[in-house]
């Protein structure tokens, strides 16, 4: 089992979903949760301050692979600079008496720019929430509850070195979770520009540093959605939702991740009301692997004595 430090705790599970199935990407020197999808470790936390080092690595990062690192560039020449000469338009130097009004002049120029730098990502910002929610078919409270964790995030600064697309992402997936509603990270990441390991490696630390309230989520919160886009009947998603009310009673649900959980009772309900659906299909449907499903649809069996014919 991997051991990561953060802060002074060892981590074996995943501070998300509490699930144990945690996985290395070599090639990336990250830490995964298999189950949810959040990158728990990418290798800066030990190198001093994490938000420091993390802001900076990704920020030259980006500026490597020429991504557009912010949006704060947006004025394109179109504004009047006040050049930091002392000379006016002719060339001629300007008195020294009229210098001190130069310097308001400019750092007015530099206040207005940012504000209206600002007020731009905001509104880009929003357009590309409203844009996500309305794919996702999320309601507007949803999206009221994603405007406010970004604008907090904006405010503490978690922004730096991102992308506007990540931290819009990574807050409807917070809001989803704070109203009650959980999405996948693959969920969120299939309605959006940024990737699931963006989005996750961008949420991870906004539970901590915004103070949000998350309760956890639990297997049956993901039944009724998973069951529909597997086009299963109603009876399968019951069956499924007593089998998840077993297990819970059994203590057969807590340190795994609820997806994961989820799944494998579908899988197991799809096949009792012959209506099988195969590991594959459920695993891409929950956005879990198919060793999360084999491990946790022979517990769930084993343990509640559900016999399946396979
Ligand atoms: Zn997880």
């Amino acid at each position: 089992m991997p051991k990561v430090r953060e802060g002074t705790e060892e981590v074996e599970r995943c501070p998300e979903c509490g699930s144990r199935h945690l996985v290395r990407d070599y090639e990336r020197g990250e830490l995964l949760c298999e189950d949810c999808g959040l990158v728990i470790d990418d290798q800066f936390i030990d190198q001093g301050p994490e938000w420091r080092a993390f802001d900076v690595e990704q920020g030259e990062k980006r500026a490597r692979t020429g991504a557009p690192m912010t949006y704060t560039i947006h004025d394109k020449g179109l504004s009047t600079e006040i050049s930091w000469k002392n000379k006016d338009s002719y060339g001629k130097s300007i008195p020294t008496r009229n210098r001190a009004q130069l310097y308001r002049l400019r750092k007015w120029q530099r206040r207005i720019r940012v504000s209206n730098a600002t007020e731009r990502n905001l509104a880009f910002a929003l357009s590309e929430l409203d844009r996500m929610a309305s794919a996702m078919g999320l309601p507007r409270n949803v999206r009221e509850t994603a405007a406010m964790i970004y604008r907090k995030a904006v405010n503490k600064n978690l922004i730096r070195g991102r992308s506007i697309e990540g931290v819009v992402a990574a807050s409807l997936y917070a809001a989803c979770r704070q109203c009650g509603v959980p999405r996948t990270l693959d969920e969120v990441a299939g309605s959006s520009r940024v990737g699931r390991k963006e989005i996750g490696r961008t949420y991870r630390f906004m539970p901590r540093e915004l103070k949000l309230k998350l309760m956890p989520t639990k297997p049956q919160d993901y039944v009724q959605r998973f069951c529909s886009e597997l086009k299963l009947s109603g009876e399968v998603q019951n069956k499924a939702a007593e089998i998840l009310k077993d297990a819970s009673e059994k203590e057969l649900t807590s340190g795994r991740g609820p997806t994961g959980v989820a799944a494998a009772a579908i899988y197991i309900s799809s096949i009792l009301c012959n209506e099988r659906r195969t590991q594959r299909e459920v695993a891409d449907v929950a956005g879990v692997t198919e060793v999360t499903i084999r491990n946790r649809y022979k517990e769930l069996t084993e343990k509640l004595g559900i016999e399946i014919q396979l």
